[in-house]
């Protein structure tokens, strides 16, 4: 469940990313009634498993029933809860076709949502680390050793959010970072998913890091994320 939309009067219109068909929209009947059968299930964040019926324009929800409900681990965390919009809001966005099919971006959503309930990591971490490999699963992986101009191997001082990675010294941008060798490092195991160097970094590498990782996730989508505001970096 990625997010609702009031219609008409009782009804809302649900924007789901599913294993099997991607992006959808759907509408669910009678959803904001106080009596409503739905209870919460159809909430944001809520992992459910859904029939749907063909509608005349959009399909419409006829049973719903809960898998994982996260909202439920996020709701008294406000940390985990706004890291966890951003990762909604972004995978609504990175998966813009509907209907098209998208298990490795559910997967990781589903994956992301999971590790950011139970608490074992920082949020802010478990987040960077998603937005990584989402945008990489959306073809924009980002180079953290080869200079993404020339293709020669660095270790490179340079990131460029817009170029797609690091830049050697002779090919950098304008306006190019140039953070530490230890925050290339960590954005690299944030990619890579590697816990173990995610957690020998210090608190400074893993800011500059979130610095860096929303800079390139803004350059991707067209404008910011609303969401992405409010998570304490
Ligand atoms: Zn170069």
């Amino acid at each position: 469940m990625l997010r609702t939309h009031k219609l008409g009067e009782a009804d809302r219109i649900i924007t789901l990313l599913t294993r099997q068909h991607g992006r959808v929209r759907a509408v669910a009947k009678g959803v904001r009634k106080t009596t409503s059968r739905w209870g919460s299930r159809l909430e944001p964040f809520t992992h459910v498993d859904l029939q749907l019926a063909e509608g005349r324009n959009l399909d419409v929800i006829t049973q719903a029933d809960t898998i994982d409900a996260f909202p439920a681990h996020l709701g008294d965390h406000y940390d985990r809860y706004t890291a966890g919009t951003v990762m909604l809001e972004t995978a609504d966005r990175l998966v813009a076709e509907e209907k098209q099919p998208s298990l490795q971006q559910f997967l990781l959503l589903v994956g992301g949502l999971r590790a950011m309930t139970t608490g074992d990591r920082p949020p802010a971490q478990v987040l960077d680390s998603y937005l990584l490999r989402s945008l990489a699963v959306a073809g924009y992986a980002p180079s953290f050793d080869h200079c993404v101009q020339c293709g020669v191997e660095g270790p490179h001082r340079f990131f460029n959010p817009s170029a797609g990675g690091v830049m050697c010294a002779a090919d950098k941008l304008p306006g190019s970072a140039s953070p530490s060798a230890g925050t290339l490092q960590v954005m690299g195991a944030l990619l890579a998913g590697d816990w173990p160097a995610v957690a020998a970094a210090d608190a400074r590498q893993l800011r500059e890091a979130s610095g860096l990782v929303s800079a390139f996730l803004h350059w991707h989508l067209e404008r910011g994320l609303r969401s992405l505001e409010y998570v304490e970096r």
